[in-house]
């Protein structure tokens, strides 16, 4: 039936795989920004400093103070499906880092300009690796890992032609950044963007951090929430009606500290709004919902930002419930009804 001969059916070049994986990891700048986020807090970073030119397309700077990568490692953290978070399949389902794929570097420099410079903890000084001809020299820092990603998609034109314009492209980095450090206030955070300072974040208390990122409006008209049941535990800070907003712009979601977007759990939190909540207004929220990692599966999409829970029910109704019960409760908000 078909015009067509069969071809020769070939292994396709490593490059080509990594830049075809890399679609799925690497869609704009703040995909790249996200990953590398997170590599710097598996690492135990105590600090992490962003620094981004031209919404991250001209480049990505993320300097951490974590363990570091050693020498010999550094060639192999480039490389596709290589990590040091998971070795067996009882690993993955208990999965605590925010990684364990082992893409993203990988995914980074097929389509990027990447260069990693680490010191390892207790090496005499650092080395730097070249993401495009791998080379390996010495180098200096003082502790730490600095992740450099210049001209993205440089290596893929097509790809390129979809980001969109710097301001937009910068949006959604800050919308990254904004994720992890409401995630992390225990994390000092600070993001520069085309040499001007954007957000500097000390470590602190949650409190604190939700003030500097949502606003002290948003915390006037927020109850505090800390519910659990057995192994579910859900805390944070849930807006009142008079705080709501036109757009979904202030809906943030964490399961163990991972930022999600969940059909499940972004119903169950609209229905406990139901009542008070009318027309097209929006809630506004910070939520962090704890539990177990083997009750939940993050590895359902390369980015993680979909999850899929064992217990999909009793999830459903603990966040109901607890939301509900939080938000019927008498009196206005923190700092109000709390009355310092
Ligand atoms: P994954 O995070 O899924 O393991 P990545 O490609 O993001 O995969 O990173 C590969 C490996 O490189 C990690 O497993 C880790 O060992 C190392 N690594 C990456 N970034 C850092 C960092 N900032 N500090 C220390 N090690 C890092
Ligand atoms: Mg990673």
């Amino acid at each position: 039936m078909s015009p067509h001969r069969p071809a020769a059916i070939r292994p396709l070049a490593d490059v080509l795989v990594n830049q075809i994986a890399a679609g799925e990891v690497v869609e704009r700048p703040a995909s790249v920004l996200k990953e590398v986020l997170e590599n710097a807090l598996d690492a135990g970073a105590r600090a992490i400093d962003v620094q981004l030119e031209q919404g991250g397309v001209r480049r990505i700077r993320v300097a951490d103070d974590g363990c570091g990568i050693a020498r010999d490692d550094l060639a192999l953290a480039l490389e596709r499906h290589a990590t040091s978070k998971i070795a067996t399949l009882d690993d993955l389902e208990q999965v605590g880092t925010m990684g364990f794929r082992g893409e993203a570097l990988a995914a980074i420099a097929a389509v990027a300009r990447l260069t990693l410079t680490s010191r390892a903890e207790g090496s005499a000084h650092a080395w730097r690796i070249d993401g495009t001809d791998r080379n390996v020299a010495p180098a200096a820092l003082n502790q730490g890992t600095v992740v450099d990603v210049a001209e993205l998609f440089y290596s893929t034109p097509a790809r390129r032609k979809f980001l969109k314009s710097e301001a937009t492209e910068y949006a959604h980095c800050d919308e990254v950044f904004r994720r992890i450090a409401l995630a992390r206030p225990d994390i000092g955070l600070q993001l520069a963007h085309n040499g001007r300072v954007v957000h500097r974040l000390p470590a602190g208390d949650p409190l604190r951090r939700v003030a500097a990122l949502m606003g002290d409006d948003f915390l006037h008209h927020a109850r505090t929430l800390d519910a659990d049941a057995g192994p579910l535990r859900l805390a944070g800070f849930a807006a009142l009606p008079a705080y709501s907003r036109t757009s979904r712009d202030a809906q943030y979601l964490f399961v163990n500290g991972r930022f999600v977007r969940d059909k499940l759990l972004t119903h169950a939190v609209r229905q406990a709004y139901a009542d008070i909540l009318h027309g097209s207004r929006h809630p506004a929220y910070v939520l962090f919902l704890e539990l177990d990692p083997a009750g939940v599966d993050v590895n359902v999409h390369p980015a993680k930002i979909e999850v899929r829970f064992r217990e999909a029910r009793a999830v459903h109704q603990f966040v109901f419930h607890a939301l509900t019960r939080s938000l019927a409760e008498s009196g206005a908000g923190i700092g109000i009804a709390g009355g310092d």
